[in-house]
């Protein structure tokens, strides 16, 4: 019988870097995701690298503390997908501007010899230049800092990558059904094969639950009918960057619900978030509440000069926060700490709980730490400080091309354009603003396993969260060259691009449906 050291339920960021971190340890690894790889919250973050202003204000400076560690990390070993951003605070009231550059001087103090860079206070004047769409009355100055931005579905199949390297199995599609136990311990899952609905059971010496703010229904499966998730629900918008033209992002610091929203540039585009609203029930497609929308678009047009309107909005996306909490009546999710927990059943079930994108390596190394201990595994240190993720090994130009996103992986997509030069062709007939080709898509199925429209163009390409309207444009023609690669017929073209469209639709506004 092929029995597991680690058998990892979940493939988000917690999973996936768990997955990394016990098979680069030496264990022999699987990683089970019922849907495709960050398919929940992990492509729906504020696409932040950060040790968060927000908890170094709420005075948590031990996850800060960390948490600029890691951001250094994932730039070194990442430096395809993550960049340093600068950041701006306007002030409006001078006290204020002296209290945020204390703070940000000793956000960048904490980060110690992983600096990003000096923050510095910026005169009126520097703003408005930067920032002409800032609405400027009352305006004094402002303070800069620097931090992290990337992209995250990406890091996500990359992370996936790296893992089959260290020779884990990494499967999506495959969903945990049941935990095997024998005398009360676990020693595996039952999972299915969501393409072909087959069953397998597989045996493991550990099983980690790393499903995020789907964890309690894994924790149900060993009979806990405890509820150690707080879901909340966050909200972003995308719009055109004629609405803020600057190459630097612009935080808020405190809005009228007393969080801070960013407006950061994302791929040519403006993302604008987030909202924070406590959710009773966990769904793997959240749709962004009236509220959420009419909030941020109130907020922006209280700071910046244009008006957005609802039928702007190029995509609108939500993303449930897996926050733990022992306080069932805390409905305030804002104040809840993004610090991550591990709780660990009688029955041996591992479950990693919280935490943030940023913090995924350190979570990773706590929980394989504490699953030696379970599955009385050979003691072996963890290495992925210095595991340089699939594509980062960029010895060439670092420019904030198009094809940077791939990193190394650009030269072999080139090469299979190079092969059949058909595959140069762009999946748009006419458009200047996104350059996909029809070799990408071969290249999505064949080397990062996507299996539907849906994967290829809202986690790997991401227009879906760019701009929904246009993901619907180019589906059919997405799921024609899919149809070749995996030897699918025309219903499958057709059902696929239907269901796209359908999902594509909560993206977008595509009536005017507010007073505007
Ligand atoms: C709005 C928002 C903004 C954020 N912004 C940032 C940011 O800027 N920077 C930052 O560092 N962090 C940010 N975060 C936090 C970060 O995104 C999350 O902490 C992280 O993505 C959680 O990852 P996860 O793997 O735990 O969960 P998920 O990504 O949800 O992964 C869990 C996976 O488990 C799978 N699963 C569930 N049940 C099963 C089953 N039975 N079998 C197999 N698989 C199963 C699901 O399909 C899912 O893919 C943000 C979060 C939100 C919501």
């Amino acid at each position: 019988m092929n029995i597991w050291d680690v058998v990892v339920i979940g493939g988000g960021a917690t999973g996936l870097g768990i997955a990394l971190d016990s098979s680069s340890r030496g264990y022999k690894t699987i990683l089970l995701e019922q849907s495709d790889f960050s398919k929940g919250t992990s492509s729906r973050s504020t696409k932040l690298v950060h040790g968060g202003i927000r908890y170094l204000a709420q005075g948590n400076i031990k996850l800060v503390y960390e948490a600029l560690k890691e951001r250094g990390y994932l730039l070194n070993n990442a430096a395809h997908l993550v960049k340093k951003q600068k950041f701006i605070i306007p002030i409006f009231e001078w006290h204020l501007g002296v209290w945020y550059w204390i703070g940000l001087k000793l956000y960048e103090w904490l980060s110690g010899s992983l600096s990003f860079g000096e923050s510095k206070f910026l005169s009126r004047n520097d703003i408005i230049k930067e920032f002409p769409e800032l609405k400027s009355s009352k305006l004094k100055g402002g303070v800069l800092y620097y931090d992290g931005q990337f992209d995250d579905s990406r890091l996500s199949i990359n992370l996936a990558q790296t893992c089959v390297q260290y020779g884990c199995f990494v499967l999506n599609y495959f969903k945990v059904k049941s935990l095997i136990k024998k005398s009360g311990k676990i020693s595996g899952v039952i999972a299915c094969d969501i393409e072909t609905k087959k069953k397998y059971s597989i045996f493991s010496k550990t099983v980690i639950n790393a499903t995020g703010v789907f964890s309690e229904s894994i924790l149900k499966m060993d009979n806990d009918n405890s509820q150690p998730i707080r879901p909340s629900q966050g909200t972003h918008i995308v719009l055109d960057k004629s609405f803020f033209r600057s190459k630097n992002a612009i935080v808020i610091p405190k809005t009228s619900d007393g969080r801070v929203l960013f407006c950061i540039p994302w791929y040519d585009h403006i993302l604008i978030g987030t909202t924070d609203t406590y959710v009773k029930k966990s769904i793997i497609d959240p749709v962004p509440f009236d509220s959420e929308i009419e909030f941020l678009i109130k907020t922006f047009r209280k700071y910046f000069i244009p008006k957005p309107k609802k039928s702007d909005i190029l995509s609108a996306f939500s993303g449930l926060r897996p926050l733990f909490t022992n306080n069932k009546n805390l409905l305030d999710t804002k104040d809840i700490p993004r610090s991550h927990k591990l709780i660990i059943n009688t029955s041996g079930l591992i479950s990693i709980i919280g935490g943030k994108w940023t913090t995924y390596r350190k979570m990773a190394e706590d929980t394989i730490d504490r699953a030696i201990i379970i599955g009385r595994l050979e003691k072996k240190p963890s290495i992925t400080k210095n595991i340089k993720i699939c594509g980062s090994n960029v010895l060439f130009d670092t420019d904030n091309s198009y094809w940077n996103k791939y990193g190394e992986d650009k030269f072999y997509i080139k090469g299979l354009i190079n092969d059949n030069p058909l595959l140069k062709r762009s999946l748009f007939s006419k458009d200047n603003i996104f350059h996909y080709s029809e070799a990408e898509v071969i290249w999505m199925v064949r080397y990062e396993m996507a299996r539907t429209v849906e994967d290829v163009l809202a986690r790997r390409f991401r227009l879906l969260f760019l701009n929904a309207r246009k993901s619907i444009e180019i589906s059919t023609n997405v799921a024609k060259l899919m149809a070749k690669e995996l030897s699918r017929n025309n219903n499958w073209v057709e059902s696929q691009v239907d269901s796209f469209k359908k999902l594509a639709m909560k993206y977008y506004y595509p009536k005017k449906l507010d007073n505007e």
